[in-house]
């Protein structure tokens, strides 16, 4: 059988060849699989020369300094480690998030609502973005954190994180940002940015799964408390034993990210315009989110008079989702379309197509093809 196109980009990427070909050096007896914290052999210096070399490729794709990586299992670890982490040890703390955030944000902030911490959730406009005032009004002399992501892995869109950065900065307010659909996709520089800490992922960059990282930043001095203990691995930050062949995965995949990320986009742009023009001909397509401040990768559109559930179930030669992975094995509304003021009934027609490194033109022309032939099929019959 032949596989479908895979569309699903942002749930996550595969591997690239020459990533996984490093990471196979890091594993059996003849390659360097010592444990990166043994100080007393050559089998340890050299994991942790490797370790310490992925840490400076990743801290390059952000322009951050390597000692401001800590190493963790994934995005969904970085996002609790910054927010629990910087909870900690405040009397009576508020945060201030939105309504379309990741599950891994979302329900960190729900768990510490229920254990007595104050949550403002903002809702974003139509278009999928927070402007840098409701944020401003939302802060209280209790506050002591503010989470939003960089670009929203439903709609593409990207947050004006310059902007309310700046203003929390003045305001003397942390600034967590989850950045994992962002990185290797758009320029992303915490220099210029002030964020005080960013949750990164390896699988949406072709690294692979299981490895991620949080920048901390080290001027101004921020400061985290530890939510894994043992070892004191990490400056204290996140033990463990550093798995290196993920590592240094990771690590590969962000110089390569970094080395082709103007190419990248060029390309995801053209496979855009070319998607959207084969879409042309079809009537009652709407794309949510905004479509000015957005990756060019990631489109989520809506089809009027059609279920987004038999739309997937008639696209087989693709494979797409309605949303996040985690949301799919049931059938209730997208809670970021919702966010964005869809209702529910809009909110059930909208599919989710993203594209990357190994999608092709012919992919995309395909993907067009086969859409206007389900949804006029559908139509059809309504
Ligand atoms: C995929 C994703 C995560 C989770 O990352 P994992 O590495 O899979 O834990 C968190 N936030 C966003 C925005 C994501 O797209």
């Amino acid at each position: 059988m032949n596989k479908p196109v895979y569309l699903d980009y942002a749930a996550t990427t595969p591997v690239d060849p020459s990533v996984a070909e490093e990471m196979v050096k890091y594993l059996t007896p003849d390659g360097v699989f010592g444990n990166p914290a043994s100080r007393s052999h050559a089998y340890g210096w050299q994991s942790e020369a490797a370790v310490e070399s992925a840490r400076r490729q990743v801290a390059e794709l952000i322009n951050a300094d390597p000692r401001e990586i800590v190493w963790t299992s994934g995005a969904t670890e970085s996002d609790n480690l910054a927010i629990k982490g910087a909870v900690a040890g405040h009397d009576n703390p508020h945060i201030v998030t939105s309504v379309i955030e990741h599950k891994a944000v979302l329900d960190t902030c729900k768990w510490l609502e229920q254990h007595g911490v104050e949550v403002t959730w903002l809702t974003p406009g139509p278009d999928g973005r927070i402007r840098p005032e409701q944020v401003s009004e939302a802060l209280r002399d209790n506050t002591v954190l503010v989470s939003l992501m960089l670009v929203n892995n439903e709609l593409g869109c990207v947050t004006d994180v310059a902007g309310i950065g700046r203003m929390l900065r003045e305001r003397g307010v942390l600034f967590h940002v989850d950045a994992a659909q962002a990185a290797g996709k758009m320029p992303v520089d915490v220099s210029a940015l002030s964020v005080d800490l960013v949750s990164l992922s390896g699988h949406k960059v072709y690294g692979p799964k299981g490895v991620g990282a949080l920048y901390v930043r080290r001027s101004p001095d921020v400061r985290i408390e530890a939510q894994i203990h043992g070892g004191g691995h990490e400056r204290g930050m996140r033990s463990g034993t550093l798995p290196t062949h993920q590592i240094v995965g990771m690590g590969k995949a962000f110089a390569m990210a970094r080395d082709r990320l103007e190419s990248e986009m060029a390309h995801l742009e053209e496979l855009r315009a070319s998607f959207l023009q084969g879409l042309s001909d079809l009537d009652g397509v709407t794309l949510n989110g905004s479509s000015e401040f957005r990756v060019p990768g990631i489109i989520n559109l809506a089809f009027e008079g059609v279920e987004a559930e038999s739309l997937m179930l008639g696209l087989r030669g693709l494979a797409v989702s309605s949303g996040s992975a985690c949301a799919s094995a049931t059938i209730e509304p997208s809670f970021v379309l919702r966010g964005i003021g869809l209702s529910d009934e809009l909110a059930h027609r909208a599919l989710r197509f993203s594209f990357g490194r190994f999608s092709t033109a012919e992919d995309a022309a395909f993907a067009a093809s086969q859409i206007v032939d389900v949804v006029s099929r559908l139509r059809a019959v309504r």
